[in-house]
């Protein structure tokens, strides 16, 4: 396989930044895992964006490694989630299994028990563990088994869902796409820990609350490695920011939002400097999913990637990623090679010195080459869900779409057979179908996704919704 990560600037200037030995991991990292809601691919500066400024999140790329092939396992919320902190793609879990594909403020599903969490793996390494922001992988209040600490987190901050889930009767359809949402037609319930402390949230202050937690949670491990997993609940629509950055952006309301984000990453990188923990800790920064593109102004942008949020086109998974360890990952790389975010479980679980379950099928890949910029990572296939429905697959450079289907609206699913094919290093906008000129291509991605199937076995809906409250 050829090789695709490229140093760009760097490297030679760094020679202290050098790993202990090439490729070997580091020992018992901090691990930061950032993830915003619904930011589309072209959403940040060092990923094009004209207007929204990023200076942050710019630099972290500047000092740390830049993906451009790097996807969400799922194209909404909540598989999203279940996939990242169980490094399995969410049909295995049965967190894909409903219409909606997400947990409803209704509902009383929950992450199963059985399934093993990238924070339960890092607490039985000593790890202090702390989940700020949106979970979106159980609504307590309808069953406390869906709580972070039964999933491995000691500290929790944040709502069990989505910020639009509990409008008050009546809410008018525009409100969900405008760039100025009136807060109280939303009832977002704000948690710590198992108390509700603020009803409904100011959603104004929630990206600089979660911040100011975060930074807490931080400077209060003296002792021991940590976990913070930090999703925040933006720019999931209806969007908020805090004064100080509301009406500031060319990009309006969107990227008021966008840019308040990108303050807390400052923030947070600031506080492992100013403790001195920037060399120990491996920070990463990524979306759930593409851009909710329906919400109009309100809905981020997938730069040249077709479609968003909901899709199984390239816009509706491949996101941003940038990974950020100074001295452990060189600076200024970009990478071309496709990782995963349940490539994050493995890599983590692995410097951590945890044996990941050995008794089920991981789907996440160690991917310290790329961080590295060592080598390469196998990988047979990459599946594209929607739902439980494999839409596409994609192998190196080659993406066959078996399945597509508008993201919302009233679509049906369209069934193409030949697959369509595109070359996503040639064309990564999927304009050109080039099926008819690679029959032997399409063989060996059907053969692969023949393999993938293999590995899966039925598990029960765990998404199921209740008019309980
Ligand atoms: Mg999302």
């Amino acid at each position: 396989m050829k090789r695709t990560c490229a140093i760009l600037t760097a490297l030679l200037l760094a020679p202290l930044a050098a790993w202990p030995a090439a490729g070997a991991p580091p020992q018992k990292p901090n691990i930061i895992i950032i993830l915003a809601d619904d930011l589309g691919y072209g959403d940040l500066g060092c990923y094009g964006h004209p207007t929204i400024r990023t200076p942050h999140l710019d630099r972290m790329a500047r000092e740390g490694l830049r993906f451009t092939s790097f996807y969400s396992a799922a194209e909404v919320c909540t598989p999203s989630r279940a996939a990242l902190l169980t490094g399995r793609y969410p049909v295995r879990s049965g967190m894909a299994h409903d219409q909606f594909r997400v947990l409803r403020n209704v509902s009383t599903g929950h992450l199963p028990e059985g399934e093993i969490t990238l924070a339960e793996l890092l607490k039985q390494r000593g790890y202090a563990t702390g989940c700020i922001g949106k979970w979106h992988l159980g609504v307590w209040a309808n069953n406390p088994a869906g709580h972070p600490r039964h999933h491995g987190f000691d500290f929790c901050f944040g709502l069990p869902h989505s910020n639009d889930m509990d409008p008050v009767p009546g809410i008018p359809r525009e409100v969900h796409s405008s760039t100025n949402p009136e807060a109280k037609w939303f009832n977002a319930p704000l948690f710590e820990g198992e108390k509700l402390i603020e009803q409904p949230a100011d959603q104004t202050m929630l990206t600089r609350r979660y911040t100011e937690q975060a930074v807490r949670f931080i400077r209060e491990q003296k002792d021991g490695p940590f976990f913070l997993y930090f999703p925040h609940t933006f720019p999931h629509t209806p969007i908020f920011a805090s004064e100080q950055f509301r009406g500031k952006s060319p990009r309006g309301r969107y990227g008021d939002v966008v840019e308040e984000i990108d303050w807390s990453v400052g923030r947070v990188l600031e506080t492992l400097r100013e403790t001195g923990r920037d060399r120990n800790t491996f920070v990463f920064f990524t979306s759930d999913n593409g851009p909710w593109l329906i919400r109009g102004l309100a809905g981020g942008s997938a730069g040249l990637l077709r479609d968003g949020k909901g899709s199984t086109w390239e816009g509706g998974m491949r996101v941003p990623g940038i990974a950020w360890m100074p001295g452990k990952i060189p600076a200024g790389g970009t990478c071309r090679e496709l990782a995963v975010t349940m490539d994050l479980f493995t890599t983590c679980a692995t410097w951590a010195g945890a044996q990941p379950p050995s008794d089920r099928p991981l789907d996440g890949r160690d991917i310290t080459p790329l961080l590295t910029a060592a080598g390469s990572v196998e990988r047979d296939v990459f599946c594209y869900y929607r739902g439980t429905r494999l839409f596409a697959a994609r192998r190196g450079q080659w993406k066959a779409h078996f399945i597509t289907q508008a993201a919302y609206g009233a679509p049906k699913p369209e069934t193409h057979e030949p697959p369509l094919l595109f070359d996503l290093e040639a064309d990564p906008g999927e304009s050109f179908n080039v099926a008819a000129d690679h029959p032997d291509v399409i063989a060996q991605i059907t053969a692969a996704v023949a393999r993938h199937r293999a590995t899966l076995t039925p598990v029960p809906n765990q998404l199921e919704a209740t008019t309980k409250k």
